[in-house]
């Protein structure tokens, strides 16, 4: 039987963004009684092998096969394996350089374990490769929302940005069904100019259209429009099976340990008590992802806008800010705000009744849970697609209010180099604590905006949940590819047959 079934090998690459929303989709395959293998090293799988674990426990046909991170030769300690774990360019490189030396041993895997089906994250385009030696899919994982790959595609396209007499001066993208305006300065770096990074985005994109389709953790009633444009004028096959990380994990436990395995957060702890005590809708949590640490000057203007809002707040930190000790210490104090260093539990956070709104960097997994808790949010995009999914939020779908983040920069060059390449300072990369308290107003308060962005929010939660449902989209979305990769896996046994024949 085992033999028989369908094997299907997920290839994530090491960045919580990305790493998570694949976990989750493997396990759903494995819930419809696909045999899985994830593929990934040490450290990494220790951030989510207890929910493997416990699926295999529970009759589920899911492993991971461990791979050898080469720390050593990219000069980096034990553990260090995961691009969240960077905390400068430099140990980011050495990280880059480990996950590209991972080809050899997971092509040995894969010929070893003989899949019929590789999904790949978007990084490894080399898997095109692989899964043609192999004669079976690639099916590439993009991470973020349709929005995003058409408006990348159109903008990589006709490159509308060109030729402007400003970096700031606005251009339309075209071909979208929406009006969208950006300038150049929110494009990344590597769209605008040849970088070391270019070769191989381009590369990355290239990859999709050599793939059998696209699997997107997004949902039909969220995106349509895009979801059509992808399939139709891209001309791209395409499933969307999301918000997976909603569908899988639907227990407190899970929620409370998903993307990081050690966080033990137990009913009575400091943080469900502060959440416990707060008024439905009151409070606004407010996280920049996995990756993005802000700069002193932002940080300070941030936590004062929070603290002149009015609103209870709850601040997710990633540097060791010591002045924010003490702004931890009045806010405990006055009960109207709550730090939290490095992880927070965010799905947990974002389906308490108590919590009312999110301030994001617009990282498409946020987005997807803030929608799934029915939350508006405020927008503040900081580097890579993340300023089309603010686009997204704010000008197609009405709910998002934009602090202004004009600067498309990954943190670490913000924070290292000053933005030198784009001739910014830091000064004008800084969101102001005055933009802050109108933005959260108009998200919280009780005027029309905001409760007109609370209600679409609410609809686009009805809609998560019923796609994710038996008959709905999402849903018939992940049967349909498992049974057409069930076919191919027959045709290519009756081929294999017919030839040793
Ligand atoms: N996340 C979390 N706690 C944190 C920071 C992030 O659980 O303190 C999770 C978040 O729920 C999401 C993922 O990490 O699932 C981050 O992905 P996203 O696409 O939002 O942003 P990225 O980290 O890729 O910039």
């Amino acid at each position: 039987m085992e033999a028989q079934k369908l094997h299907v090998i997920f290839l994530p690459f090491p960045t919580p963004g990305h790493m998570i929303p694949m976990i989750d989709t493997a396990r759903l395959f494995a819930k419809q009684g696909v045999n899985v293998t994830i593929i990934a090293t040490h450290a990494n799988a220790s951030t989510f092998q207890k929910s493997i674990d416990t699926d295999f426990n529970s009759g589920y046909s899911i492993k991971t096969q461990l791979i050898q991170f080469p720390s050593a030769q990219v000069g980096l300690p034990e553990g260090v394996e995961n691009v969240k774990d960077g905390t400068s360019n430099e140990i980011i490189d050495k990280i880059i350089r480990g996950i590209m030396m991972l080809q050899h041993q997971i092509d040995i895997m894969l010929h070893d374990l003989q899949p019929d089906c590789i999904v790949s994250d978007m990084a490894y385009p080399w898997t095109v490769e692989s899964a043609e030696k192999l004669n079976i899919p690639r099916i590439y994982f993009y991470s973020s929302s349709y929005f995003s790959n058409c408006a990348s595609y159109f903008v990589r396209k006709y490159r509308p940005h060109d030729d402007l007499v400003s970096d700031t001066q606005k251009f339309t993208i075209p071909c979208l069904p929406n009006t969208i305006e950006m300038t150049p300065l929110q494009l990344a770096d590597w769209i605008r100019v040849k970088t070391s990074a270019t070769g191989l985005f381009v590369d990355m994109y290239d990859s999709e259209k050599r793939s059998y389709g696209t699997l997107y953790n997004s949902f039909h009633e969220l995106e349509s429009d895009y979801e059509a444009l992808s399939k139709t004028t891209m001309g791209i096959k395409s499933w969307s099976v999301g918000p997976v990380s909603a569908w899988i994990n639907n227990d407190d436990e899970r929620k409370a340990n998903r993307g990081n395995m050690e966080m033990n957060i137990g009913k009575d702890s400091e943080l469900l008590n502060w959440l416990n005590s707060k008024p439905n809708d009151s409070v606004i949590y407010v996280c920049f992802g996995s990756l993005t640490r802000l700069s002193h000057k932002q940080i300070v203007e941030l936590a004062y806008g929070l603290e002149n809002s009015g609103s209870n707040f709850i601040l997710v930190v990633k540097g060791g800010e010591d002045f924010l000790h003490d702004i931890e210490k009045r806010v405990k104090e006055s009960k109207k705000g709550y730090v939290i260093w490095n992880w927070a539990p965010q799905l947990l956070i974002l389906d308490h009744p108590a919590t009312g709104g999110i301030v994001t960097h617009c990282g498409w997994n946020s987005i997807l849970e803030s929608l799934n808790a029915g939350l508006p949010m405020i927008t503040w995009p900081m580097f890579a697609e993340q300023f089309y999914n603010e686009k997204l939020l704010v000008d197609a779908l009405k709910i998002g209010v934009s602090v202004g983040s004009k600067v498309n920069k990954f943190w670490l060059n913000v924070v290292e180099e000053k933005a030198p390449g784009l001739n910014i300072v830091e000064e004008e990369v800084v969101v102001k604590r005055e933009e802050i308290v109108k933005a959260v107003e108009i998200l919280m308060g009780s005027g029309q905006e905001g409760e007109t962005m609370r209600m679409r929010a609410k609809k686009f939660a009805d809609a998560a949940k019923r796609t994710v449902e038996e008959g709905g989209h999402s849903f018939n979305n992940l049967i349909q590819l498992i049974d057409e990769l069930k076919s191919l896996k027959i045709v290519r046994e009756h081929e294999k047959i017919r030839l040793d024949n």
